[in-house]
């Protein structure tokens, strides 16, 4: 590896603030080439505003950025650009209504005596996405592309660029597991070129595979730098939320092992062609997992237990007597089953809606008077039964909007909703999808409680680690199928990747 001792980029004492807040206390950071720097912290450390005065997004209040040996206090996007400096950012900065081709080369179209050279914008995108391996068709129009793919065209279009720093800002969160894996190779390559390379993730198992270095960043400070072989991720996870970490393995278990009734089961069901000859059950007083990758049918397996799936083929039972599948949402909730979809936004939680509400509205008949009246004290008592348990981040007002919220806070809220319900089942489907790890932990922990007090808890996961952490027992799903069933000592990460893998 071509490691130069001087960093491309250079940030020193880097100082912001938003209205008066400031979210950066004078940080550094350092991208070298021929390096990965991998980029932590909780939701809110102030990593996205970092890199953005990096890349000359923002420009900082306090601090210096050096680029290739010349000294800047203050930087735009556009100069950043011609010095080398690209960034994959969260919000995409695409032109929905223009082509994957144009998009590509969107900022630096080739052009002649003034006109643009509509041939080598096409060939050029069919070259990159040639190389990072993806099947994705140059002339579509991007606001038709599935977000994976949109965040592919953006990191397309940076490569396209030739950067010396190239920085990605959670990159894989939308990515499938192939196209994850096509990213780190040509991070690696990258890498290998000489390119200094700066990574924010919350995926401490991505930070072991792609980083040399790691900087963790907590509330606006850097609380560890380190090369990445002398740090394990407890170590990792203690910087990030700056208290001990429980630890990072398996559960312990909660069961009684006198009362494991079936609370859910599914045998020999299927769904279209979704999947097929699923048989899986789920006990009182367990966490199960049910483990695939994108695109395996887990999430469609989920979907039947709340009725908004059919099973033509086989069986669902539902709950500890014979009640059959529910066919819809609504008697789902009625034979208590609660479900946490992973899309927060489009269709578990009322961004516009305070909290409060977000937690009562599936005990409204509980919590109604004469059937029909819902006070919002009764919603506020409600919501601050659940605040404290699961230390929800809000400002302490039921009234808050739920919009307003940190990703992870809103999860907990959602969380809270099905608690307060006294559901006897409850399915998550990526619970922890874009949860930073503190706020993961108090949801893991959440759930064991919840099984220990006798819910059945079913977690439909495409990560690893998270079946690792949170379950009792762990059933393995690859094309429609489930291949595997493990438990106690047999869940173990390698197995587990290994499994998926087919
Ligand atoms: P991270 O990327 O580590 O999650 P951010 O850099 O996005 O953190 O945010 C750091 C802090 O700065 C947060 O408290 C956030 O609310 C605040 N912040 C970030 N961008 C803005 C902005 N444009 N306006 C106001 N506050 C902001
Ligand atoms: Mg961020």
């Amino acid at each position: 590896m071509a490691q130069s001792p001087e960093p491309i980029l250079a940030a020193r004492g880097v100082r912001k603030s938003f209205g008066g807040v400031e979210v950066l206390h004078g940080v550094d950071l350092d991208a070298t080439g021929g390096s990965v720097l991998a980029l932590l912290g909780e939701n809110g450390a102030g990593k996205s505003t970092l890199v953005k005065i990096a890349s000359g997004v923002y420009t900082a209040d306090a601090g210096t950025i050096r680029i290739g040996g010349n000294e800047y206090a203050s930087l735009t996007s556009r100069e950043a650009r011609e010095l080398g400096v690209a960034i994959i950012s969260q919000e995409f900065q695409d032109a929905a209504t223009l082509s994957v081709a144009e998009n590509i080369s969107m900022g630096s179209l080739p052009a002649s005596r003034g006109f643009v050279r509509w041939a080598e914008v096409r060939r050029r995108a069919v070259a990159i996405l040639e190389a990072l391996e993806v099947d994705i068709d140059p002339d579509r129009t991007v606001g038709d592309l599935r977000l994976g793919e949109r965040q592919i065209i953006e990191i397309a279009r940076a490569l396209s660029r030739e950067a010396r720093v190239l920085i990605l800002d959670e990159p894989t969160a939308a990515l499938s597991f192939h196209e994850a894996e096509v990213l780190f190779d040509f991070v690696r390559r990258l890498r290998a070129e000489g390119a200094a390379l700066v990574y924010i993730t919350h995926r401490l198992d991505e930070v072991e595979r792609i980083s040399d270095r790691v900087q963790v960043l907590r509330d606006g400070s850097t609380a560890l730098v380190a090369p990445t072989s002398e740090v394990d991720r407890r170590a990792m996870v203690e910087a990030m939320i700056g208290r001990r970490a429980s630890a990072l393995g398996r559960p312990a278990a909660v069961g009684n092992g006198e009362d494991d009734r079936p609370v859910l089961q599914w045998t020999d069901a299927g769904s279209s062609d979704y999947f097929d000859d699923v048989n899986l059950k789920v006990g009182a007083h367990e966490v199960v997992a049910l483990y695939g990758k994108l695109g395996s049918g887990a999430s469609e397996v989920a979907e039947t237990a709340f009725g908004l799936r059919g099973v033509d083929r086989g069986a669902l039972q539902v709950g500890a007597g014979d009640a059959d599948a529910p066919e819809h949402p609504i008697g789902a909730v009625n034979t208590g089953i609660g479900y946490l979809p992973a899309e927060r936004k489009t269709a578990g939680g009322f961004m516009v809606r305070p909290v409060a509400e977000n937690v009562a509205v599936a005990s409204w008949q509980r919590l109604a008077r004469y059937g029909f009246w819902i006070r919002k004290a009764t919603e506020a008592e409600a919501y601050n039964r659940w605040h404290e348990k699961l230390s929800i981040r809000s400002r302490n007002d039921p009234q808050q909007i739920m919009g307003t919220l940190s990703g992870g806070n809103q999860q907990k809220v959602l969380l809270a909703r099905w608690l307060e319900n006294r559901c006897d089942v409850l399915v998550l489907v990526e619970p922890t999808r874009g949860v930073d790890v503190g706020a993961r932990e108090d949801i893991y922990g959440a759930l064991r409680e919840l099984a220990s007090s006798g819910v059945g808890v079913l977690v439909v996961t495409s990560d690893y680690e998270e079946a690792f952490q949170v379950a009792d027992r762990v059933y393995v799903m690859t094309k429609g199928a489930i291949v595997a069933e493990l438990e106690g000592d047999e869940i173990t990460t390698p197995a587990l990747l290994e499994l998926a893998g087919g």
